[in-house]
């Protein structure tokens, strides 16, 4: 049988690894490590001990902790995560809920998501707006499967579709689709080398890497979703720091109409709303 015992110091020794590796937060951060791998604490067993200080050694080559322990808050539930996907970040909560409140009160209808990753925006959306559809697409299939966990954790499986194709092989019906959301990989591929290590080395390449100057998802998002928009449609894009007017102008010579760009809780205008 797996001993049990006490460990008061644990924490303790926690907290100063994570502090001299320069994390953040290392309390909250040790905190969740605990909750998560010895629920019981001070209780605990060697091998939930072990658990720990595996986790701790990732956390202290700065593995972000959401990837450690496999899951990620995000508006209103908790999604998988591993490294195929994207980690969710708050920023992008504002499309959720933008996306909502231009669904209005029927909020019926079909939401097609390019780039779906952890499936985290979409999901959300169809968690809240009971009579809609969803479709997801991502080019990784190790994403879709991420994402249809997702969809069966939030009991939102049986109104959502995933496909694992690029944007540009995508086959779906002309002015099908009420609202796309998307947030696209933007980074200028040669700053990417400058983001903080979490992202650079944990988030996968092809979520991040918008071309060489970061508008190339854009780009091709903005020859596909014309097409494929209802009269009258809508899409949501987020925007990387000081992107937003480009991208309205992107989309704008596709024949769309700029509805508005929305602020994130940090200030930075991080949604675009497009009008077909
Ligand atoms: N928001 C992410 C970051 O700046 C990038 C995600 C993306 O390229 N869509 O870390």
């Amino acid at each position: 049988m797996t001993k049990i015992k006490k460990n008061m110091n644990l924490r303790e020794e926690i907290i100063s690894a994570l502090i001299k590796a320069k994390i953040p937060s290392p309390r909250m951060e040790t905190d969740i490590i605990l909750k998560h791998a010895a629920p019981e604490y001070p209780e605990i067993s060697e091998q939930e001990k072990q658990t720990i200080m595996l986790m701790v050694s990732r956390r202290s080559r700065h593995e972000p902790l959401d990837k450690i322990i496999g899951e990620k808050e995000f508006y209103k539930s908790v999604f998988k995560v591993t490294g195929d996907v994207l980690s969710p970040r708050p920023d992008t909560e504002i499309l959720v809920e933008e996306a909502i409140n231009l669904l209005g009160a029927k909020k019926n209808g079909i939401v097609l998501d390019l780039g779906t990753g952890s499936g985290c925006i979409l999901l959300s959306i169809l968690q809240e707006c009971q009579q809609l559809q969803g479709i997801g697409v991502d080019i990784s299939a190790k994403a879709i499967e991420i994402a249809q966990i997702n969809a069966q954790r939030l009991d939102v499986e049986s109104r959502c579709t995933f496909i694992n194709s690029s944007w540009k092989e995508l086959e779906i019906e002309k002015e099908s689709i009420d609202v796309v959301v998307t947030n696209p990989p933007y980074i200028a591929s040669a700053e990417i080398e400058e983001l903080e290590e979490e992202v650079k080395s944990y988030d996968p390449k092809t979520a991040l890497d918008g071309g060489k100057d970061g508008y190339d998802c854009y780009k091709e998002i903005a020859e596909i979703v014309p097409e494929i928009l209802k009269k009258e449609g809508y899409i949501l894009i987020e925007a990387g720091i000081g992107q937003s007017e480009k991208i309205a102008e992107i989309f704008e010579n596709k024949g769309l109409r700029l509805k508005g760009i929305v602020k994130d809780l940090g200030g930075i205008n991080r949604c675009v709303i497009m009008k077909k």
